[in-house]
């Protein structure tokens, strides 16, 4: 099974009906890359910068930063190359320093709001990501956004961040893309903030789940009731997918769900086109997109949708 599906590595991945569908990875450091491209993934749909920060003294500065995220877009040679803005706090503590202890850190100074805290951290971060832009396709993804105003403060974070580089004469891609991570339920009933403001959109389905059901995502005591399949979850999914396609911003999902062959054909119902998962899962996802008809696969979906008991969505998605 598992060399049959090693012949799978360079099988362009399209339903039989013909839609193209984009398998990229998950990475957390630079020679992760390695993996990826054995397995002939379509790039990289999501660098977990935050461990590049974690189980360390001193935080890496704009040179290590930058070596590391040329590294990958090189290492991806043309490729898309998706990285997100540190996501620290909550379940990615920093060793010492990083936001303190608050009350519920879930809830708390973490993710984008912490950077949005630490300007100068923020714009070292920005920096090397930028100067990486010229070395290959980088793209900006930035987590846990709920606010326009967290949109804007962002942007204009990168603003700064470019005019310096272009004072300095530093190489960079002037159109480089920025999207948003879609994982904050407030952010999933709210797509016209981020439509008008960025490039792409991103679906985390681990958090989007967590803070869907109030369940703590690291919480082994509450793990029985996280369940993807919940349906104020799905419709959650469903909508971020349709309103993308809608008006023509790409919509990809990079949680856990993506990287599931149980819920590929799911995804590919409510007209998902790009997933991206660890990179050991992707030939079994890619077995199963090859095997999908979308067309059959679409009305099926948006069916089970209107299910209200999750074990009945349950039970559909399992005949899909
Ligand atoms: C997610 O929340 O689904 C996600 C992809 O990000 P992380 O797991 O790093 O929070
Ligand atoms: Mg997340």
């Amino acid at each position: 099974e598992r060399s049959k599906l090693k012949r799978l590595r360079s099988t362009r991945s399209a339903t039989l009906d013909g839609e193209m569908v984009s398998l990229q990875a998950n990475i957390e450091l630079p020679g992760d890359a390695a993996q990826v491209r054995a397995v002939e993934a379509d790039g990289v749909g999501l660098f977990r910068t935050e461990f590049l920060f974690m189980n360390r003294d001193v935080l890496p500065g704009e040179e290590e930063q930058f070596e590391a995220y040329r590294a990958v877009a090189k290492a991806m040679n043309g490729k898309p190359v998706t990285i997100r803005t540190l996501d620290i706090g909550s379940d990615k503590p920093l060793k010492s320093g990083g936001p303190r202890i608050e009350t519920n850190p879930a809830l708390g100074l973490r993710a984008i709001r912490y950077s949005l805290s630490e300007p100068q951290m923020f714009l070292t971060q920005l920096r090397a990501l930028l100067r990486a832009s010229h070395y290959g396709k980088v793209q900006i993804l930035v987590p846990m956004l709920a606010h326009a105003h967290e949109i804007d403060a962002t942007l204009s974070a990168l603003a700064l961040a470019k005019a310096q580089l272009r004072a300095e004469k530093v190489k960079f891609d002037e159109h480089i893309a920025v999207g948003g991570m879609i994982e904050i339920p407030a952010a999933a009933l709210s797509l016209g903030v981020f439509i008008k403001r960025l490039q792409f959109l991103s679906i985390g389905t681990n958090d989007l789940i967590q803070y869907t059901l109030a369940i703590d995502r690291t919480d082994e005591a509450v793990a029985h009731l996280y369940n993807p399949l919940h349906p104020a979850v799905l419709r959650l999914i469903a909508q971020t997918i349709v309103t993308g396609a809608k008006t023509g911003v790409p919509v990809s999902v990079c949680g856990e769900m993506a990287g599931d062959a149980r819920y590929t054909r799911l995804l590919l119902g409510m007209g998902l086109r790009s997933f991206s998962m660890h990179p050991t899962q992707i030939l079994e996802v890619k077995q199963e997109v090859l095997r999908a008809d979308s067309k059959e696969l679409t009305p099926k979906v948006m069916r089970l949708l209107r299910y209200d008991e999750a074990d009945k969505i349950s039970e559909a998605v399992e005949r899909l």
